[in-house]
């Protein structure tokens, strides 16, 4: 990096800090983040003032945030990059919070070319360059039963990644170390697995809904990788190393801390 560039970050670090009351009652929500190495944590807060600062994260609908929230917000949109840094955040620069799930009604063309007027209830949205759309009472959901394995804000956060490489298909730009041939075999037959799981009525340790689409399947697994990698690790340990490659981070290893 720059000096220019750190001189910048320390400034910012100093003149908007996070009020402690508002960081330690956020680590005492999400106890995985309270979990987390010393070295992690400081890393986290720093990431989560300056997300805080280059992103707006405002109500809609009259929704009113509060600091508190936000802190929330942008702490669970900074742990997918807690190793691989804000720049991946580049090009957009609003979270929108609705109260809670929020209607969705669009022309969408299929495979044939025919539009069809789309309705759905969606707790989470994310768009290719714009801004990532969010359900509060989902939040406030995911955060009391964290254990559970879901989190929408990781949700949203992964197809941002996953839009890196200009669509979601389920494969973000990797790292120079990792193949993409490994991956793609890796997560596909993952997603075989669960969709003949699922033609076969037999039951997923993970949300079905992992098997709509490549996309939703890493960002699904994503979810799980961070709030139960436990459930991964014992049941898709090829696609957990995948990810733990990916994410640069052993969420597993915090679990027995
Ligand atoms: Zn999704």
């Amino acid at each position: 990096m720059n000096l220019f560039k750190r001189a910048r970050i320390i400034y910012l670090l100093q003149r908007y800090p996070i009020e402690h009351e508002h960081w330690e009652n956020a680590l005492k929500t999400l106890t995985l983040v309270q979990r987390m190495s010393a070295v992690e944590k400081a890393h986290l807060r720093e990431m989560t003032t300056l997300f805080l600062h280059d992103k707006n994260i405002d109500g809609v609908q009259g929704f009113e945030l509060n600091e508190q929230m936000r802190v929330l917000i942008a702490m669970q949109a900074c742990l997918p990059v807690l190793s691989l840094g804000l720049s991946l955040f580049k090009g957009w620069s609003h979270i929108l919070i609705y109260p809670d799930a929020f209607q969705v009604d669009r022309d969408v063309s299929d495979e044939f070319g025919i539009v069809h007027r789309d309705q759905r209830l969606l707790s989470g949205e994310a768009w290719l360059r714009g801004p990532v759309i969010l359900s509060w009472q989902d939040i406030e959901r995911d955060m009391a039963h964290w254990r559970q394995g879901h989190n929408v804000v990781i949700h949203e956060i992964a197809h941002k990644l996953d839009y890196l490489n200009g669509s979601a298909n389920g494969m973000p730009p990797l790292h120079y170390s990792m193949y993409s041939e490994q991956w793609t075999d890796t997560l596909s037959q993952a997603y075989e697995c669960l969709n003949q799981r699922l033609q076969h009525h037999y039951g997923l340790c993970v949300d079905a809904y992992a098997a709509t689409s490549p996309a939703e399947f890493f960002a699904v697994f994503s979810e799980y990788f961070f709030c139960a990698p436990e459930i991964l690790h014992e049941h898709f340990q090829a696609v957990y190393q995948m990810l733990e490659l990916y994410y640069r981070q052993d969420t597993l290893s915090r679990l027995s801390e």
